[in-house]
């Protein structure tokens, strides 16, 4: 049979990994089997080998630097989920194709960088998805609803893991005025 994509975006803090969570929770519990993948890259947190959220809810993960790593496993199971997809190299080939060959693939995502240009691959999916879900955070400066992360070190490569000490969600507004101070 045929599977689907869903996929979960939305800023840093706007609760991807919580949601992403939430719906491998509620597939485990109807005795579906969920593979859950993160990041290797992501060392933010000690415990290799869980998915950790902002608000520290854990869940069993294997972590991967490209998903084609997970191909081997991904038969034995009904759900497929892959945590921060902006970082995953080969997301829309395999996602498309754990989904053409019967899973249920869930992805969440930054939908944008820093500078709120768009993590193609993440959106070329969007095309492919069923499903897709734009969360948002609370704007750091002003508790607006936040749809933007903002770094708030002066590094400028792309891929910088980290949490709020690096970043922090903000409204379009907010975001537009601390972009131009820097
Ligand atoms: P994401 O995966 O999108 O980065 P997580 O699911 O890991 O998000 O974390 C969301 C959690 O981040 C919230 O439950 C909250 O505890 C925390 N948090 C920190 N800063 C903010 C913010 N500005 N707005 C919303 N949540 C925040
Ligand atoms: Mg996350
Ligand atoms: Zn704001």
């Amino acid at each position: 049979g045929w599977g689907s994509v869903e996929l979960i975006l939305g800023p840093m803090f706007s609760g991807k990994t919580t949601e992403l969570v939430r719906r491998v929770r509620r597939y485990q519990a109807a005795s579906k089997l969920c593979l859950l993948l993160n990041y290797k890259g992501d060392a933010r947190y000690a415990e290799a080998g869980n998915v950790v959220t902002h608000d520290l809810t854990q869940l069993k993960a294997h972590p991967v630097e490209t998903l084609e790593e997970a191909h081997n496993r991904v038969w034995q199971y009904d759900v497929i989920a892959v945590d921060e997809g902006q970082f995953m190299p080969d997301l829309v080939e395999w996602a498309e194709r754990w989904a053409n060959e019967g899973k249920l693939v869930l992805v969440a995502a930054l939908d944008g960088t820093f500078k709120r240009q768009p993590f193609l691959p993440v959106l070329q999916l969007v095309s492919l998805a069923e499903d897709v879900t734009k969360l948002k955070a609370v704007c750091a400066q002003c508790h607006r609803e936040a749809a933007f992360t903002h770094r708030k070190s002066p590094e400028d490569a792309v891929e910088l893991v980290g949490g709020r000490d690096k970043y922090e969600a903000l409204c379009r507004a907010c975001h537009a005025q601390s972009s131009t101070e820097m």
